[in-house]
């Protein structure tokens, strides 16, 4: 590939408006001109137009220079005065489980018990008595009411239908769910594992509310088995409504067996309109021999080497529970809460991996030339992971692998500076400040919360973090779950507000604009192994993204209803807006 390095620079020094003494370059087949080009380069600047030819940006500069390179099949795109920005990166999506969530109904949005219960009576009118009706993942924390539906509510919206809402470990069935599934008031799990039955006090039966047991409900799947073929389609389907949002680039966080092969398939038929950053799926329980022999196994995939569209860069585990669910694993006691279902005042949330065999986990990541991530949610899980990441480094230095911290969301001083001292970075969310704040500020207090996504402060430390969506249901930017709007989650860096809050929280750790972008785009690059992308200059590949504003300069409060107009992935358009 040609390189016309630094073009801009190059002139400055030359002091002439011309490119370099060696035979000229063939010409541009595309060029982006009279337009305000943030480019997201080391020193974040700011151009007027873009030269791209083969997929590779040629290079950048002011219109004449620019504009001097085209020959007559040059493409040429006014731009009149929008903004361009690097193709957007988000690191942390489950594209696969999301695009299927919806393949036979259309599921809404529900943020009241009323609106549970609205879904749960539809469904009832469609479904024969009998058939399973599941809600999942609608976080009790994300409902006004704070709480699960009560097995009366839900046995009164579907009598004849067994109904599951479930949400993390944690689940509210009806009568009939309990029936079928052989759980009444004594029963005990007889794996001897975790888990309890809640009882009414008053009346001494289960009030439908299942802590840790949903392993033991027997829900029977409605409808037919998707197709391979409807697998496809819709994976492929948000992967352009990605592009309709300016993502060309995203990272996923937990692939399994089958969503990698998936992968594969679409990489070698030509079909991926995303890069693909695979981290798969690991189980940590059970003995440690067959762990570290799958990740070996991951190490020597074919996929493993760098490629344009899909490359496995790692593995994914889970080192504590959620924020939403009250799981996640705390320095100090999480307190006793009626939202949480918390009565244990020293209670610190769940730990998955204990530490010596998280040190070993990731020890064989290491050695295997992989990234290690695990979702790390509370205080105490991001410790214990930077803990086992000094441990190994002691004797085998990992920054090349760039670790990794998963959600990372409470953090302390002592973990935002030893993070770049490591070469640890973190992929974060901000959509859940903006989501869940309103439940953590009244539950912990607003000091507890002093290092919650502490963004500035990892910044000024000269950490690395990327900005993901954790979009886990449905295609739809806004009503996804979670959304993932990329100009929403920069928003929220900067503004730092929250939904039903009205001081921002924390706002001594806002990013700036071009913190935000950064988050969004070369941070996220550097996380993924996407070397070749996340900012716009020559040699790098030409993912761009055309916006209806600027989001450098426009009022703050825009900035979250930002549009794409145009979204270019490899100097091919794959979005405009009609
Ligand atoms: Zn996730």
């Amino acid at each position: 590939v040609t390189r016309i390095v630094p073009f801009g620079l190059a002139l400055l020094a030359a002091g002439v408006l011309s490119v370099a003494a060696a035979a000229p370059p063939a010409a541009p087949d595309l060029i982006l001109h009279h337009g305000k080009v943030v480019t997201v380069d080391e020193r974040f600047s700011v151009r007027q137009a873009i030269a791209v030819r083969d997929g590779y940006i040629v290079a950048t500069g002011g219109n004449r220079e620019i504009l001097r390179l085209k020959s007559a099949a040059t493409q040429l795109i006014d731009l009149g005065g929008k903004v361009v920005i690097p193709g957007l990166i988000d690191s942390h999506t489950h594209p696969g489980d999301a695009s299927m969530v919806e393949l036979d109904h259309e599921i809404p949005a529900m943020s009241t018990i009323e609106d549970v219960l609205g879904y749960v009576r539809s469904r009832a009118k469609v479904e024969p008595p009998g058939e399973w009706i599941q809600v999942r993942q609608v976080f009790i924390t994300r409902l006004r009411e704070q709480r699960y539906p009560t097995r009366d509510e839900l046995d009164r919206a579907a009598p004849e239908h067994p109904v599951i809402f479930s949400t993390g470990p944690d689940a509210s069935l009806n009568s009939l769910a309990l029936k079928l599934s052989g759980i009444g008031r004594d029963f005990r799990p007889p794996d001897g594992g975790p888990g309890k039955v809640e009882l009414d006090p008053a009346t001494g039966e289960p009030t439908g509310i299942l802590r840790s047991l949903t392993r033991y409900v027997n829900v029977r799947p409605t409808g037919d088995r998707p197709t391979e073929e409807d697998r496809t389609r819709r994976l492929l389907e948000l992967f352009r409504d990605y592009n309709a949002n300016g993502i060309t680039s995203i990272g996923d966080r937990d692939a399994s067996a089958d969503q990698v092969e998936r992968y594969r398939k679409l990489r070698s038929d030509g079909r991926l309109t995303v890069r693909v950053s695979i981290s798969q799926h690991v189980d940590t329980v059970g003995p440690l021999e067959p762990i570290r022999e799958k990740i070996r196994a991951i190490a020597a995939d074919p996929l493993r080497r760098p490629d344009p569209f899909a490359q496995i860069i790692g593995i994914k585990t889970y080192l504590d529970g959620g924020m939403l669910t009250g799981s996640a694993y705390m320095r100090e006691p999480w307190g006793v809460s009626k939202v949480y279902s918390i009565t244990d005042p020293t209670y610190r949330g769940l730990r998955f991996i204990p530490q010596d065999r998280l040190v070993e986990l990731v020890r064989t990541t290491v050695k295997s030339g992989l990234q290690y991530t695990a979702h790390s949610v509370g205080d105490g899980a991001v410790h214990a992971l930077l803990d086992a990441y000094a441990e190994v480094d002691r004797t085998l230095p990992i920054r090349g692998t760039r670790p990794c911290i998963t959600h990372s969301n409470f953090m302390s001083r002592e973990a935002v500076e030893r993070m770049p001292a490591l070469g640890v970075s973190i992929d974060v969310q901000p959509i859940w400040l903006y989501m869940d704040a309103r439940t953590l500020v009244p539950h912990f207090g607003y000091d507890r919360l002093r290092y919650f996504q502490p963004l500035h402060s990892i910044f000024a430390a000269g950490g690395t973090a990327g900005g993901g969506s954790d979009h886990m249901q449905k295609i739809g930017a806004l009503r996804a779950v979670n959304p993932y709007h990329p100009f929403l989650g920069m928003w929220i860096a900067v503004a730092r507000r929250a939904r039903d809050l009205e001081a921002p929280l924390h706002p001594e750790e806002a990013l700036t604009r071009e913190q935000a972008l950064r988050l969004y785009t070369r941070n996220n690059a550097y996380i993924l192994f996407r070397d070749d992308v996340g900012s716009l200059e020559p040699g790098k590949r030409a993912d761009l993204a055309v916006l209806d504003r600027d989001i450098l300069t426009c009022p703050v409060d825009a900035i979250r209803d930002t549009r794409v107009l145009a979204t270019y992935l490899g100097g091919r358009e794959v979005y405009r807006r009609q």
